[in-house]
């Protein structure tokens, strides 16, 4: 439970900034999803658009140049470690190489002095509002179900999701090696690193298999931050429990035990000091990768955003009711990477989105929160064009694929432009769903050629003034996110 001294740090938190008793407002803002999602791309381009005073049109504080700067401080958690924001502006902007991908917890404060548009505001508030960004892995977030579930129901749960057959030759090797072992076998210290290693190896392989499969929990089986190699690691799922009493001594009790540490000292902890502080939260899915993979693919990202959404309301009795003190009162669900398809599909994007929200939302009973859902590019790596193939005009994005991208025979360098037909997403797009899908066919219709491209080159005006990093409606994703707390 939250001690008496961490509600009062919360409440002061929300109160104030730290600057040098000054009081002004704060927004803590959660940026999370699974990895490769596109966390760090997202929360360097927010902030480069914010500090050069970006294109951003939906974005009213900007538009209406009500912004007088916006500048990075100290963050307000002297022990989370700082968002790397400097390094992964020069690989990107310098470099035109995508910076490292997120790892572990990290925080950045951007502090933005604004006009406020209400003159009755003008002439109380400081006109600062302090952004606390947050940036986790969504691996992480999917433990939080473990808090409601024992040993049993985890153990039940991951046998239940590793015999389907999305998933069973993938587990094939973890589930034998489980055949070999009997619940009330002796503890043994190799037996459980074996069973713990096999079972690690087949979460990372539905996470890098071309299936495109969503993450299950442990979280830090996957994206291990400080506890790489640590013992509370040291753990894996039992079949055909029964919902027996553990024999003291038995691999059954060492297993549950363990499984019990890891939501004690890992799982809480982090619920606590991080997620349970959160104003607003936007969740970054990679949709086109799960497209491309297919209805099974979709079907797992919208099985592990009903997870996400469950965590971030959780409802009266719920187990992780007694650890919130505040509430998230918006969240961004946004499917990133748009500047892989050419802006007449960015809708259907969007409405894909929508659709997996709106059943997630549905299937976590979850009430509260305003959800708006998002299709953008938080860096727009391409640009549109048109070209003549056969007597017929076809749209395409033109981009510089990464070294060592390919598409058919051709195998790129890194220094090429080159235009790309990237296929369209279904008018209709119920189409891509699992239960409206061609059961003879695995893949969406259009299946979309997806490459890589390098980050865009930066322009200059006349003036020789550079711009900021381009994107596609991250305006609007930024609107949604903080527009009415500069107003
Ligand atoms: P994280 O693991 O969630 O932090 O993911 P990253 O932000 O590191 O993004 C993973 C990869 O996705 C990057 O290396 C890029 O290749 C790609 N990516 C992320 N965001 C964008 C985007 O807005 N546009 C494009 N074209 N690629 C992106």
């Amino acid at each position: 439970l939250t001690t008496f001294t961490d509600e009062a740090r919360i409440a002061f938190d929300t109160l104030s900034g730290r600057t040098a008793g000054l009081f002004f407002p704060s927004i803590r803002l959660g940026v999370t999803g699974l990895s490769r999602a596109g966390k760090t791309v997202f929360i360097t381009a927010f902030v480069h658009n914010l500090i050069h005073g970006g294109r951003l049109p939906l974005f009213e504080a900007q538009k209406s140049g009500r912004i007088a700067r916006a500048f990075l401080e100290e963050q307000p958690d002297d022990a989370v470690p700082r968002f790397q924001y400097e390094d992964h502006v020069a690989t990107l902007v310098g470099q035109r190489l995508w910076p490292q991908s997120t790892r572990a917890v990290s925080e950045l404060r951007l502090t933005i002095e604004y006009e406020s548009a209400s003159g009755w505001n003008r002439m109380f508030a400081a006109g600062r509002l302090a952004v606390d960004i947050v940036d986790y892995p969504g691996e992480w977030l999917l433990d939080l179900p473990l808090l409601g579930k024992s040993f049993t129901d985890f153990s039940r749960e991951a046998f239940d999701l590793a015999r389907l057959p999305v998933r069973a030759d993938l587990s094939q090797a973890w589930r034998e090696l489980n055949a070999t072992v009997a619940p009330d076998d002796d503890a043994d210290e190799m037996t459980a690193r074996r069973l713990a290693e096999s079972f690690a190896a087949y979460l990372l392989a539905c996470k890098h298999d071309d299936r495109a499969l969503s993450t299950l929990p442990p979280g830090r089986f996957l994206m291990p931050g400080d506890l790489e190699g640590s013992p509370a690691l040291t753990f894996a799922p039992l079949s055909d429990l029964d919902g027996r009493r553990a024999r003291p001594g038995s691999l059954h009790a060492m297993m549950e035990r363990r499984y019990d540490a890891y939501k004690t000292h890992v799982v809480k902890p982090f619920f606590r000091e991080h997620i349970a502080r959160l104003d607003r939260q936007i969740v970054l899915i990679d949709a086109m990768q799960a497209l491309n993979a297919g209805p099974a693919a979709l079907a797992d990202l919208e099985r592990a955003v009903t997870e996400i959404l469950a965590c971030f309301r959780p409802g009266r009795g719920n187990f992780l009711t007694d650890l919130v003190s505040r509430r998230i009162d918006r969240i961004l669900i946004a499917a990133t990477k748009a500047d892989h398809l050419h802006h007449e599909s960015h809708d259907r994007l969007q409405a894909i989105v929508r659709r997996i929200a709106d059943r997630a939302i549905a299937r976590a009973n979850f009430t509260g929160a305003t959800v708006d859902v998002a299709a953008m590019a938080a860096v727009r790596a391409t640009r549109e064009g048109t070209v003549k193939q056969d007597g017929e005009t076809l749209p395409v994005i033109i981009g510089m694929p990464l070294a060592g991208e390919r598409i058919g025979t051709q195998t790129f360098d890194g220094n090429t432009e080159t235009a790309i037909f990237p296929g369209d997403l279904p008018e209709d797009v119920r189409t891509v769903f699992a239960e409206n899908a061609d059961p003879e066919n695995g893949a969406t219709d259009s299946a979309l050629r997806f490459v890589r491209f390098r980050p865009p080159k930066l322009e200059r005006t006349a003036e020789g003034v550079t711009l900021s990093l381009p994107h596609i409606r991250l305006d609007r994703a930024l609107q949604f996110l903080i527009g009415d707390r500069l107003a």
